[in-house]
C-alpha cells in the first residue's frame, strides 16, 4: 500500500500543512481515496490572511499594467499545463476529460479578461467642473478579499474570482471545495511561476471551519461565494452583517421550453448535453424540459429516449465516454433517492439509470441517465435541485403556462427556449424572471466579458460574477475634486452649498 499524498495549503508562496484534521479525496470512478486534504483551522486561515495583508501595500502600488502582465503569462502557463490540470479535475471530480478541457478553457478566458484590467480600471475625468476645479472618479482596491468555491467547477469558478481581484490590486485567500481541491492549488502555483508575488494569492483548504474563520476576520473586506443556496444565503447574511461586501451565488433549477415550431431534433441533442453533461452537476444544467403541446412532448421524449440509448457512461478518462460518475458516494445516494422519490410521487420514469454497472468500476459512483415524463409543479423532483443526471419533462398547453411555472420557481439562474418564432423568443426573454436566458442555446453561460448571475434565490447580492461586474465588486470608487488656487480664482469664505453658480 502506498501512502496517499497530502494536499496542503499555499500560504505566502509556500506549501504548508495546517489544522489537525484531514479529509479523504476520492476518485469517483473507483470509489477509492486518491489523496488526503488538509482542513485548515482558524489559526491557519489567520496566517493566510496575514500573508495577504502583508503583500497588499506593494501589490496595490504595482502599476496595473505590470499586474496585468502576470495574467498574460498565467494564460500561457495554463495553456501549456492544460493536460496536467484537466487530469486532476477528472481524477477528483469525475467529469470526462473533454469537459474538463472545456471548463479550463472558460477559466482561461477569465484570466485573459483580467489581463485587460488597466483598461477596465480607467476612471472618469471631468475638467473644469468649476473655475480651476477638476473632478474624477477612480477605482481603488478593497484590500484582502476571499473566495469560497464549489466542487463542480474546481478550476473555472476560482478563476472567475481571484484573477480579476488581484488584477485590480487586491490580495486574495481562496478556499476551494475540499472534495476536489488539487487543480485550484496547481493553478495557484502556476500563478507564482507567472510572477505573482508570494502572499498575493493564498489557498487554504478546508471546510466550514475555514469558511467561518474567513467570515469572522475583519481584515477580509469582500467575499465571493459560489455553492448551494442554503450556504450562499448564510454566508451573505453573516458576511454583510460583519460589514463585508458579499456576492453569493447559489443553486438552480433551469427549465428549457420547447415550442411546437422548434427544430425538435436540434432541441433534443442540445438538451442531451445540457441535462447529462458533467453528470448534471452544473448550475446551468437543464434538469427540466417544459414541452408546449402534447405532440411536442411526445416527439421530445421519443428523441431523448433514442439519444440516451446511445450514451456511454464510464470513467472520465475514457475518451469514448460521454458521462462520468457523480462526485461522492453521499451525492450518488442523494441523487438516486430523488429518482426513487419521483417514482413515488407519480412521475413516469421512462428511462431508469439506477441499475447501471460499469465493468471494472464496481466501486464507482455511476448512475445512468434517468428520464421522467409527466413531471408536475409541486413534485419534489421539480421543486428541488437534484444536481445529477435526471431529466424531467413537463407537459403544458401554452407558452404562458410554461412561463408561469418558471416564474413561480424559487430559483432563477438560467433558462432557454427552443423556437423558430422570434416574437415568442422576444416575449420570453422580456418577461421571464431568470438572470440568464438562451434562445436556441441550451447553456447560456455568458462569455468572460459579460457577467454571470442568476435572479431570485440563485444569487444573494447585487453584482454578478466575473466580467465587468467583477471590476465593480473588487474595487471601491473614490470621487476626487481638486482645485489649485491661483490669484484668478481665490475667493473669500463661502457659506452657501457649492454649486455651479
Ligand atoms: P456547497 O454549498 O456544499 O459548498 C460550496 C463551498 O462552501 C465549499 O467550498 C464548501 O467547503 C463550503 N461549505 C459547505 N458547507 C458549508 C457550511 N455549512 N458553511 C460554510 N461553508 C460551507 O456546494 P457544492 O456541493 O460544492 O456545489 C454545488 C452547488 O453549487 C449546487 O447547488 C450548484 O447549483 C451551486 N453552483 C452554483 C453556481 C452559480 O454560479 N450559481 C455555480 C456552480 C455551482
Amino acid at each position: 500500500m502506498t501512502a496517499l499524498r497530502t494536499i496542503p495549503h499555499l500560504i505566502n508562496g509556500a506549501r504548508q500543512d495546517g489544522g489537525q484534521r484531514l479529509a479523504d479525496v476520492f476518485d469517483p470512478s473507483t470509489g477509492r481515496p486518491v489523496a488526503r486534504v488538509a482542513l485548515a483551522d482558524a489559526a491557519t486561515v489567520s496566517e493566510a490572511i496575514a500573508a495577504a495583508q502583508r503583500a497588499l501595500p506593494a501589490w496595490k502600488a504595482t502599476p496595473p499594467l505590470k499586474r496585468a502582465r502576470v495574467m498574460s503569462r498565467l494564460k500561457t502557463l495554463l495553456e501549456d499545463n492544460a493536460a496536467r490540470i484537466c487530469e486532476l479535475i477528472t481524477l477528483e471530480h469525475g467529469k470526462v476529460l473533454a469537459d474538463s478541457m472545456g471548463e479550463l478553457q472558460r477559466g482561461i478566458e477569465n484570466v485573459e479578461y483580467a489581463s485587460y484590467a488597466p483598461e477596465l480600471l480607467k476612471g472618469e475625468h471631468s475638467r473644469n467642473v468649476g473655475p480651476g476645479i477638476d473632478a474624477w472618479c477612480e477605482h481603488q482596491a478593497l484590500g484582502v478579499t476571499a473566495g469560497i468555491t464549489p466542487f463542480n467547477f474546481p478550476a473555472m469558478v476560482p478563476l472567475w474570482m481571484w484573477p480579476m481581484a488581484v488584477a485590480c490590486g487586491n490580495t486574495f485567500v481562496l478556499k476551494p471545495s475540499e472534495r476536489d481541491p488539487s487543480s485550484a492549488l496547481l493553478i495557484a502555483e502556476l500563478a507564482l511561476e507567472a510572477g505573482l508575488p508570494p502572499g498575493v494569492l493564498n489557498v487554504v483548504n478546508g471546510d466550514k471551519e475555514a469558511v467561518d474563520a474567513l467570515l469572522a476576520d475583519p481584515r477580509v473586506k469582500a467575499v465571493s461565494f459560489v455553492g448551494s443556496t442554503p450556504v450562499a444565503e448564510a454566508i451573505y447574511a453573516t458576511g454583510t452583517a460583519r460589514g463585508k461586501r458579499v456576492q453569493a451565488l447559489g443553486g438552480a433549477k433551469n427549465h428549457a421550453v420547447v415550442m411546437p415550431d422548434a427544430d425538435i431534433p436540434n432541441a433534443v441533442t442540445a438538451l442531451m448535453g445540457a441535462a447529462f453533461g458533467s453528470c448534471g452537476e452544473r448550475c446551468m444544467a437543464v434538469p427540466i424540459v417544459v414541452a408546449v403541446g402534447q405532440a411536442t412532448a411526445d416527439a421530445v421524449v421519443a428523441g431523448l429516449v433514442a439519444e440516451i440509448a446511445r450514451m456511454k457512461v464510464g470513467p472520465g478518462t475514457a475518451s469514448s465516454c460521454d458521462m462520468g460518475p457523480l462526485v461522492t458516494r453521499a451525492h450518488f445516494e442523494k441523487v438516486r433517492g430523488y429518482v426513487d422519490h419521483g417514482v413515488e410521487e407519480g412521475a413516469t420514469l421512462v428511462v431508469d439509470g439506477r441499475g447501471l454497472s460499469v465493468p471494472g468500476h464496481g466501486g464507482g459512483y455511476f448512475l445512468g441517465p434517468c428520464l421522467f415524463d409527466h413531471v408536475k409543479p409541486g413534485m419534489k423532483i421539480h421543486q428541488e435541485e437534484i444536481f445529477g443526471p435526471v431529466l424531467g419533462v413537463m407537459r403544458v398547453d401554452s407558452l404562458q403556462e410554461a412561463m408561469d411555472i418558471i416564474n413561480a420557481h424559487e430559483y432563477g439562474n438560467g433558462t432557454c427556449i427552443f423556437t423558430r418564432d422570434g416574437e415568442a423568443a422576444r416575449h420570453f426573454s422580456d418577461h421571464i424572471e431568470v438572470g440568464m436566458v438562451g434562445v436556441n442555446v441550451p447553456l447560456p453561460v455568458p462569455v468572460a466579458y459579460h457577467s454571470f448571475g442568476g435572479w431570485k434565490r440563485s444569487l444573494f447580492g447585487d453584482l454578478h460574477a466575473y466580467g465587468p461586474d467583477a471590476v465593480r465588486f473588487y474595487t471601491r470608487r473614490k470621487a476626487i475634486t481638486q482645485r489649485w488656487p491661483s490669484a484668478g480664482v481665490r475667493e473669500g469664505a463661502v457659506f452657501s452649498f457649492p454649486s455651479s453658480r
